[in-house]
């Protein structure tokens, strides 16, 4: 087959993508990725005590299961060595271009293909590639959020963001600000704290904390699990039951459940005011479920305080909150997260008549089954609009599968393009919008990141991991609009 792939990103969807399209004799490929190393959020984030945060069981592809992570949650270095045995094993490396940025694609009606302009992180190099479809496999937690405090970019001591972590810093003995309280911070903070100075956690709200059982597995239980071929069923079976039964939110007793589970985990804090600031004021399953059994016992140390008051500016040495006082820093650690809601428009994408994707998406992004959207022909995504939720790696499993069925048949029926009909993808829309509506907890206000600007949340799938596969499995051939290859000689003779 010579249909000519470009893939952007080398994280787990676009490494996956990789092994399957070889799997299946689609060799003529190439997945751009503008860091210097595979893993996607596995490469960058390095910070202290990086881990997963949905246990690990489930954090391999089914093909290639990964039998004994060291202990039910997986910390970073583990994970991202899984993917680049995943690299290796399948030998992807000859089609990965690394620190190689995409800044654009294109799409040419007349030649049926995409013209995708990439740029050398390290030498500037701009170059233009043409394919035949595109897969966008950037993620969702790539584009860093920088908060827009005044006086930010005058401090004067040390800053970076936690997934841009300066391991060259030694922070020991330092005074240490913390901007943000959630995800990343819940996992670093508590390994920061014992070696600073004097650490301020700044939390604009609070999360819900469960606790983590995430004992280190036992010699025992590792040979088990690498020799006994049931065990990892038996472990993914596991994770997998009480994953479906939880990610809907639909049964509020088992809300209720986790919340009290949270605040069990937050009865550690000694002082009683202080567990009232760390307790949210909105139900679990509002903002992205943590767990962690040291993020509370972190906040009775003597050098650690948890800031409420917001910050209203940064001078040259300190954080000043709107109550005016000033606490002098020697380095501030920004764990504001990431832009999550623009997907692939954080690339230049032009559809059919110049539409740009941005454009397209100026309601919010959204797409069909978050895998391909109407006006870019040839175009799909993983981990795209509204396809967060369980594991990720079996959802970036059902959509590659997806992806491959339509390439098989554009190939069976001679397709130059494939573009998923928009009347199609607005009325999957419209029904996603009314299910996401029914998710209660989701729509209690809290600050989380699964809104886009306009209000609509735009990442979330708010059914379960089975419903996705089940609609992924669909051959789905009249959601697309398509132009033959004999049509289109026609039309060009014409
Ligand atoms: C700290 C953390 C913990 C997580 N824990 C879990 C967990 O426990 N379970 C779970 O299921 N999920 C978890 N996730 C979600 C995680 O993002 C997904 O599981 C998975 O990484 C998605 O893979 P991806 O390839 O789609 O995206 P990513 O892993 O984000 O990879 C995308 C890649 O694309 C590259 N890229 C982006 N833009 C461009 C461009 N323009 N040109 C070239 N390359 C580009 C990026 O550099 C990156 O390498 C976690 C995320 C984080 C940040």
């Amino acid at each position: 087959m010579t249909r000519r792939i470009g893939i952007i990103g080398a994280g787990p969807g676009g490494i996956c993508m990789g092994i399957k399209l070889l799997e299946s004799g689609f060799d003529d490929f190439t997945i751009f990725e503008r860091a210097p190393g595979v893993g996607g959020v596995w490469f960058h984030n390095t910070y202290p005590g990086a881990a997963c945060d949905v246990p690990s069981a489930l954090y391999s592809f089914s093909f290639e299961l990964k039998r004994d992570w060291s202990r039910p949650y997986a910390t970073q270095p583990e994970i991202r060595a899984y993917f680049e045995h995943c690299v290796e094993k399948y030998a992807l490396a000859p089609h990965i271009q690394l620190n190689t940025g995409v800044v654009g694609a294109h799409w040419d009606d007349e030649r049926a293909q995409w013209n995708v302009d990439t740029s050398h992180v390290v030498t500037g190099n701009r170059e233009t590639h043409s394919f035949d479809v595109v897969v966008g496999a950037v993620g969702m937690f790539n584009d860093l959020h920088l908060p827009a405090i005044p006086g930010l970019d005058d401090f004067g001591g040390a800053m970076f963001h936690s997934a841009q972590w300066d391991h060259s810093h030694d922070l020991s003995g330092e005074r240490v600000a913390v901007v943000g309280s959630a995800a990343s911070a819940v996992q670093f903070v508590p390994e920061i704290a014992p070696r600073v100075g004097r650490l301020h956690v700044f939390q604009r709200t609070p999360n819900w904390i469960l606790p983590k059982l995430d004992t280190p597995y036992t010699e025992e239980e590792l040979t088990r699990l690498r020799t006994d071929p049931d065990a990892i069923v038996e472990e993914r079976t596991l994770v997998w039951d009480r994953l479906e039964g939880f990610i809907t939110f639909s049964d509020p007793r088992a809300v209720r459940k986790a919340q009290e589970w949270g605040e069990l985990n937050l009865a550690v804090v000694d002082d009683l005011a202080l567990r009232r600031e760390l307790t949210p004021d909105f139900p679990h399953g509002c903002k992205r479920p943590l767990v962690s059994n040291d993020w509370y016992p972190t906040f009775n140390r003597p050098n650690v305080e948890l800031v409420t008051q917001p910050i209203e500016y940064v001078t040259e040495d300190a954080l000043v909150t709107v109550d005016g006082t000033a606490r002098p820093v020697d380095t501030i650690v920004l764990a504001t997260g990431f832009d999550t809601t623009k997907y692939l428009s954080v690339v230049d994408v032009t559809g059919r008549g110049n539409r740009r994707l941005d454009d397209s998406w100026s309601e919010g992004a959204h797409a069909y089954l978050g895998l391909t959207t109407s006006g870019f022909p040839n175009l799909f995504m993983l981990y795209g609009p509204n396809t967060n939720n369980g594991s990720i790696l079996f959802m970036i499993e059902c959509q590659v599968g997806y992806v491959l069925r339509q390439l098989r048949r554009m190939d069976d029926d001679g397709l130059e393009w494939i573009d998923v009909r928009a009347d199609v993808m607005d009325d999957y829309n419209r029904a996603l919008q009314v299910d996401l509506d029914a998710v209660e907890v989701w729509n209690a206000s809290c600050n989380g990141y699964y809104r886009g600007p306009n209000g609509r949340i735009v990442t979330q799938w708010p059914h379960t991991m089975t419903e996705y596969q089940a609609r992924t499995m669909r051959a789905d051939f009249d959601a697309y609009d398509s132009r033959t290859a004999r049509n289109a000689r026609r039309q060009t003779e014409r």
